[in-house]
């Protein structure tokens, strides 16, 4: 049908005869001369048509409107010097349309203008709606190809490199816990009983590690009924990886070496290697956040030991009580005002909705002098003003923002401060890209809903085999990736003994029965001879996102769902016939009422 992609032209192929297939992206009448530009995946390229020099297709030219589907055969010519386009590849040429055979016509209003010169922004639900308009746009058909050109880097470096297998795994399989619901499929043939869509290959890839696979890897779709907060999908897409025989030390490199093969690839862009580390503790310590933006400084100060017998209730009491006092300190900060700080300010607003009651303040003057509420001025010795400003190492100008209370909120509401204060004041600079490691995560956390600890990563997670004698407080053998202060991947080293993976499932509260009933399987493996195994899984959608520089996992999805789990497409969810559900033996107890 035709010979070039309408992109692929250039002035090297000026005089030859091409036939071309593409969408109408515009349609220009200049009083004679009519202009289309002629749309693939692969870009635009200018069309001509006038009475005199193509006479043949004048005529279908002028019936032609915009997203018209057509196929053009025509002569490719340089175009006239004052009508050269620099901005686009194909620029330099035009192509005499000898011949327009319109292949199919648009029979309805366009919801929207497609046309990739066209900026216009679109409403989202618009756009999700009639999808395969809005993927026909340059932003989208570009964000198609580079989430397939990092799909393809990868395959390539863990195939052709590093001698990894894809092994495909069930869709229809039983709860797999990462810490989401699960999304449930009815077994028509098994009347009663259930399948679990997969929250991730986690138990598979290890049992792979048992059958002697040795190197996995998936482009693996992940479901997880999550209350829709900010940017999720309840289906996305991992990048999974499972490896035998190798400590962590060589799984981090491996994935340092994969990571900078992408960026090479896709961005053509140098990573510096080895990537730099912070435990789990130190980056709580110095960020208030387990996976910290280092492109900017603004560090965290504990000075709990510093204020804790100070007179100001507020400090002393958060430390009597367990918790901590951190600081914020803003080189430079003078010039944020106190109504910034104080309610109603916006700042004071991003504290409270981390949790914090306020923010204490202390602005630092020349000759270590303070300023302050008297509340806090009047009940510091000088000896605390001076440990303080020493510790903080503030220089005149600083502001000082505190956090004190219970440590969790400290840490997010200081962290949350870090980020905006950061922004405002330009200290990110939006072209860097900082990876970083985080490792040595606690084991479990607790939950105080089910008043019970739980893993934080999984509960396949190996302990840290120093921190094996009190399992609750133990460290994992995990770790994470931070791109930019955002997760793109994590992985642990796993459990391969029967005994500890026991010993793990009774700290989480499941019982010898509930272990027996949920993982009976992984047990048994574990019992035929099992190898020491690791892995890690990225968020394919997210790191595409960033690669792409947006701002949500929508736009790098050909056909994602909204924020309330719909497809604007093709409606999903939907109602099913009463007989669907009766084969199921299924009945809704749903009440709109
Ligand atoms: N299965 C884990 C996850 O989905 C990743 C891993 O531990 O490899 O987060």
């Amino acid at each position: 049908m035709r010979t070039h992609y309408c992109a692929a032209l250039r002035a090297t192929d000026i005089e030859q005869t091409v036939t071309l297939c593409g969408w109408v992206d515009r349609r220009r009448d200049h009083g004679g001369v009519i202009f289309i530009d002629l749309r693939d995946r692969s870009g635009v390229v200018q069309i001509v048509s006038d009475p005199e020099r193509t006479p043949a297709s004048y005529s279908d030219a002028e019936k032609l409107r915009n997203e018209y589907v057509v196929r053009i055969t025509g002569r490719v010519s340089g175009r006239p010097a004052d009508s050269l386009n620099p901005k686009l590849p194909t620029g330099e040429i035009e192509i005499y349309a000898d011949h327009i055979e319109l292949l199919n016509a648009v029979h309805q209003q366009l919801p929207f203008q497609v046309a990739s010169s066209d900026h216009e922004t679109v409403r989202e639900d618009l756009r999700l709606k009639y999808r395969y308009l809005d993927l026909r746009r340059d932003r989208m058909t570009q964000n198609l190809q580079l989430r397939h050109a990092v799909v393809k880097a990868m395959r390539r470096f863990l195939e052709d490199q590093e001698h990894f297998i894809e092994v495909e795994t069930p869709i229809l399989t039983r709860s797999t816990p990462e810490g989401a619901r699960d999304y449930l499929v009815p077994s028509r043939v098994n009347p009663g009983e259930w399948y679990a869509l997969p929250q991730s290959p986690q138990l598979f890839k290890q049992l792979l590690m048992v059958a002697g696979c040795d190197r996995y890897y998936q482009i693996a779709r992940c479901f997880r009924d999550e209350d829709l907060r900010a940017d999720r999908q309840p289906e996305f897409t991992q990048l999974d990886m499972e490896m035998s025989f190798m400590g962590q030390e060589e799984i981090l490199a491996l994935n340092e070496a994969l990571l900078c093969h992408i960026f090479k690839t896709v961005k053509g862009v140098d990573l510096p290697r080895p990537f730099p580390r912070l435990t789990y503790a130190e980056a709580m310590d110095r960020y208030g956040c387990d996976r910290p933006d280092t492109r900017f400084g603004l560090e965290l100060v504990d000075v709990s030991d510093t204020l804790k017998d100070c007179g100001f209730k507020v400090f002393s009491g958060a430390v009597k009580s367990g918790g901590m006092i951190k600081v914020l300190p803003i080189p430079g900060g003078d010039h944020i005002s106190n109504m910034r700080i104080k309610p109603g300010g916006d700042l004071f607003t991003e504290a409270t909705i981390a949790g914090a009651k306020g923010i204490a303040y202390i602005r630092v003057r020349e000759g270590g002098e303070i300023d302050t509420i008297g509340a806090i001025k009047d009940n510091l010795t000088p000896e605390q003003k001076a440990a303080l400003l020493t510790k903080t190492g503030a220089e005149p100008g600083t502001l000082l923002l505190f956090g004190a209370g219970d440590t969790a909120t400290v840490n997010k509401s200081l962290d949350r401060l870090r980020q905006v204060v950061g922004a405002q004041l330009g200290m990110i600079d939006p072209d860097q890209v900082n990876l970083l490691w985080v490792t040595d995560f606690p084991m479990f956390e607790y939950n105080a809903d089910e008043k019970r600890l739980e893993a934080l990563h999984h509960p396949f997670t190996a302990p840290h085999p120093e921190d094996l004698a009190d399992l609750a407080t133990a460290r994992a053998q995990a770790y994470d990736v931070i791109f930019n202060g955002i997760e793109i991947g994590g992985g642990s080293l796993r459990i391969y003994q029967r005994d500890v993976q026991e010993k793990v499932f009774a700290t989480i509260g499941l019982s010898d029965e509930e272990a027996r009933e949920k993982f009976g399987f992984l047990l048994d493996a574990f019992d035929y001879g099992t190898p020491p195994h690791g892995g890690i899984a990225y968020g394919l959608d997210r790191l595409v996102m960033l690669l792409a520089g947006e701002d949500s996992i929508r736009d790098v999805i050909a056909f994602p769902k909204t924020q309330q789990a719909r497809s604007l497409l093709t409606d999903a969810p939907a109602g099913v016939a009463d007989s669907q559900l009766k084969e199921l033996y299924i009945a809704s107890t749903y009440d709109p009422e």
